[in-house]
């Protein structure tokens, strides 16, 4: 069950601090794009994800990791001036690795930050990298695979989102 796990839990990407990944040991941080940067259907990021982006950049290398083939990464990768590896195969823990290997990094060095416990979490877990898990930007109602996830998911994260309260730190194990 740990490997479901997140080891922070946190609600958006700007909620992240610089602390929270320095105190994770992060070097490398691994992004998702769909729910974590943005929505499926809204290509551009909101002007506070950029900041985000601008300030974490500074003190850290960060990576965007897609299941998404390179032909609709790329574009957004260079976009927003960051590097990409496409294709990941997420929950796989290869993609994560890979991508830890091009930005020259050690896998205890990286966290991985996405929204979906089973790619970005169970991928991180078995790839032996620290996690934050985040709550979707958006649900994607059209997509019934990702509904069918997203209602397994739930008690799952309600448990763990409870476990948190108790421990009041808010997500760290
Ligand atoms: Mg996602």
């Amino acid at each position: 069950m740990s490997l479901f796990f997140p080891t922070l839990y946190r609600r958006r990407i700007t909620d992240v601090t610089v602390e929270d990944l320095r105190r994770l040991g992060a070097a490398c941080v691994l992004l998702d794009v769909d729910n974590t940067l943005t929505t499926h259907d809204a290509p551009e990021l909101e002007p506070a994800v950029m900041a985000w982006l601008d300030a974490m950049r500074e003190e850290f290398k960060l990576v965007v990791v897609s299941n998404n083939n390179a032909e609709r990464v790329a574009p957004f990768a260079e976009k927003i001036g960051l590097p990409y590896y496409a294709h990941a195969r997420k929950p796989l823990p290869f993609g994560f690795c890979g991508a830890a290997k091009q930005m020259g990094c050690g896998r205890k060095q990286c966290v991985v930050i996405g929204d979906q416990i089973f790619t970005d979490i169970l991928g991180a877990n078995l790839a032996g990298m620290k996690s934050i898990l985040l709550e979707p930007i958006q649900f994607e109602t059209e997509q019934k695979f990702i509904v069918f996830k997203r209602k397994i998911e739930k008690p799952m994260l309600n448990s763990r989102k409870q476990r948190a309260r108790k421990e009041r730190d808010y997500g760290e194990r």
